[in-house]
């Protein structure tokens, strides 16, 4: 690192708190290094109400481009210069380039999670999907599979503070996307959801659900509902592989994934809008995750 670091090296950054933990320093450092990219990338932690002094200042060191994480995303959505479909449709931020003092956001949760999808051979296009969760990570997806052209969307959430996020995003994906048939449901009509389930192509947990404290639970308790043929996904990256995708195998579906592939492929988005080229993503996953 001290010998490919020069008073000419670009750079980029990640912002937000907590950050000591992020694993994004080492994997775009190293595939800067990997594609000869004269680029560092470090983690600054930044609270909420910093924000957009954190932003003025990149701007005016010349920062190319920075990753946000939370609290500052949607802040950050409400700061740039422009958005994309996806950033706009979900209130919030994940990527910023930084191009001639403009900023443009861009929101990569729910192109990882499309990609990671096409990596196991399946793709949203066309399919009836089912998501369990209202959350920042729920949203992202419902967006991005509404964006990429899915037929159907059935949302699931518990009545919590998150509920009315997901009714806030049944309407905005009606507008912006109206080939796509979206609503939302509570999560305690469990017959609703094996219903849905049933009639479904991709089933989704974006929940908290299954992550640590909560890996001895999952949402599905009746595994009579996993027919061979529903493609099953877990948001959740921490266990790799949940109690819900276990399940799913273990009742004979085909495709059941965790959230390592969806958290990889969005820091892969991020990378090729930041410098227009492709990840070594084999070597990353085998190293990072
Ligand atoms: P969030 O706080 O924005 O949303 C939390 C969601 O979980 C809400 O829908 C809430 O209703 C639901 N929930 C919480 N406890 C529940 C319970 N006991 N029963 C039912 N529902 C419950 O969180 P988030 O940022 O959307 O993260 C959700 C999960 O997705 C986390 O495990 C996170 O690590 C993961 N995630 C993964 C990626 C990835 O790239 N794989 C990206 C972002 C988040």
């Amino acid at each position: 690192m001290e010998k490919r670091i020069t008073g000419r090296t670009g750079m980029f950054c990640l912002i937000g708190t907590p950050v000591g933990h992020s694993g994004s320093p080492a994997m775009y450092n190293y595939s800067f290094a990997q594609t000869g990219l004269d680029y560092a990338y470090l983690a600054y932690d930044v609270p909420l109400e910093k924000t957009e002094e954190a932003v003025n200042a990149l701007k005016v060191l010349g920062c190319k481009g920075f990753n946000v994480t939370m609290p500052c995303k949607t802040r950050v959505a409400e700061l740039v210069d422009e958005l994309s479909d996806a950033a706009k449709l979900i209130g919030a931020c994940n990527t910023v380039v930084v191009k001639d003092g403009k900023l443009y956001g861009n929101n990569t949760d729910g192109m990882g999670f499309v990609r990671n999808l096409k990596e196991n051979g399946v793709d949203v296009k066309g399919k009836k999907i089912t998501v369990m969760g209202a959350g920042g990570a729920a949203t992202a997806i419902q967006v991005q599979c509404a964006l990429d052209g899915a037929k159907k969307l059935s949302i699931f959430n518990r009545k919590d503070e998150f509920y009315a996020n997901g009714e806030k995003t049944v309407k905005k994906i009606q507008q912006m996307v109206p080939d796509c048939e979206v609503s939302i449901h509570p999560l305690e009509e469990t017959d609703a959801l094996y219903a849905a389930i049933k009639d479904s192509d991709i089933l989704v947990n974006a929940t908290k659900v299954g992550m640590k404290p909560l890996d001895d639970q999952s949402l599905v308790e009746d595994v009579s509902v996993f027919h061979p043929d529903l493609v099953v996904a877990d948001a959740v990256y921490n266990p790799k592989e949940t109690k819900f995708v276990q399940s799913a195998k273990a009742a004979g579906c085909k495709v059941a994934v965790g959230g390592t592939g969806m958290l990889m492929w969005q820091g892969a988005a991020a990378f090729n809008l930041f410098t227009g080229k492709d990840m070594p993503t084999k070597e990353v996953y085998e190293l990072f995750f």
